[in-house]
């Protein structure tokens, strides 16, 4: 059989993306030399740099470049005195929709030894995946002002839901929670006080759970959902929400499953007809950038989402364990997890587990 080759787009970005993005390398290296597969990587200086000398975040055909990959592996993009439309409409959100990347998706789980702020609560307990709708709801740009700068002056701003847009959303979250154990998947709604698109999600949420007989389901308004991903953690399994409450719902799971250094995520055109985009959930860091003090985990276990997409489950499973065993047995670990290593010690610790299995 022929080995495989996985062709990847590489953007650090910004600011601490340029460390840990190689530390992410480093370990996918190990993994396709361990599992018998090539990875094949265009590299993209893309970042804030690239806006102040060019005025442009990326070239005008970047899309096109990127759509020779089948995945983009991304660090972090933002910078201060580049303002965040500039930075995020420039490269993020042109990718993310360009592609179809209509999944947005978080693990949350509870490292042995990371820190959560929940106390009593052990790996145990905090162990879910927030799925979040990725490209409509309400994050719409319909809407304006009527009558500006008097004293009828008015703003609106419409969702919009689609049956193809929330149908897929959800089929992706019933998919999901069939290969979880538990087969468990909540949906988050606001029925009772949004009450043409909440109840129109709802419907189309009932409707498709009749395809899906083994996954158990509930659902909970937003506001005591969040509630209960604080105080009762280990109810949930998969969590699925449109644009507005998966944002919500995606940054509060990450948070209540520990440090921000070692949170991944996943930005997915499932059918494959676009490259999906890989990065960890934390910024660009500017206040410890260029001193090789962050925490790579989320950028390594981002590479780990990516190999799974990419059908290589093994590779991807065995980094997810290697990160587990280093954090349990106190391999070595930065300053955000109360060490004193830096960036490319885990890296290098982490890509020879790897490289051992
Ligand atoms: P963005 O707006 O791009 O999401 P942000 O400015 O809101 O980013 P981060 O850049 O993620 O937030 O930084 C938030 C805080 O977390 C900072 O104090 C930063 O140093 C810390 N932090 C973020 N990522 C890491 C990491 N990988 N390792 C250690 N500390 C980190
Ligand atoms: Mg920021």
């Amino acid at each position: 059989m022929s080995r495989k080759t996985h062709r990847i787009a590489v953007l650090p970005g910004d600011g601490i993306g340029k460390e840990t993005v190689p530390e992410g390398l480093r370990v996918l290296d190990a993994a396709a030399r361990r599992f018998g597969f090539d990875l094949e990587l265009s590299h993209y200086d893309w970042s804030c740099e690239t806006y102040a000398q060019t005025g442009k975040m990326m070239p005008d055909d970047g899309l096109d470049q990127l759509a020779k990959s089948d995945s983009v592996f991304l660090g972090a993009v933002g910078w201060p005195g580049v303002p965040d439309h500039v930075s995020l409409w420039g490269l993020l959100i042109p990718i993310r929709r360009g592609f179809d990347q209509y999944i947005s998706l978080r693990p949350c789980k509870l490292m042995p030894g990371a820190r959560t702020p929940l106390a009593d609560r052990g790996p145990a307990d905090i162990d879910f995946y927030v799925v979040r709708e990725n490209t409509e709801g309400e994050y719409s740009s319909t809407g304006g002002k009527m009558f500006p700068g008097t004293e009828r002056e008015f703003v609106t701003q419409d969702s919009v839901f689609t049956r193809v847009g929330v149908d897929r959303v959800l089929k992706y979250a019933f998919e999901l929670a069939m290969t979880r154990p538990r087969r468990k998947l909540t949906s988050a709604t606001k029925s009772n006080g949004i009450t043409f698109t909440m109840p129109y999600w709802d419907e189309r949420f009932a409707e498709m759970a009749k395809n899906y007989p083994g996954v158990t389901t509930d659902q909970f308004h937003i506001d005591i959902l969040c509630a209960h991903f604080v105080q009762h953690p280990d109810w949930f399994d998969v969590v699925v929400g449109s644009n507005l409450f998966g944002d919500i719902l995606s940054d509060l799971g990450p948070a209540v499953a520990g440090s921000i250094g070692i949170a991944p995520s996943a930005n997915i055109n499932p059918e494959k007809k676009f490259p999906s985009m890989f990065e960890p959930v934390h910024g660009s860091a500017p206040d410890i950038a260029g001193k090789w003090i962050c925490n790579p985990i989320g950028q390594i276990w981002s590479g780990a989402m990516m190999l799974e997409h990419l059908g290589e489950k093994a590779a991807a499973d065995c980094i997810v364990k290697a990160i587990e065993t280093l954090l349990a047995e106190g391999g070595p670990r930065t300053r955000d997890m109360g060490g004193n290593a830096g960036t490319v010690d885990v890296g290098k610790a982490l890509a020879e587990a790897v490289a051992r299995g």
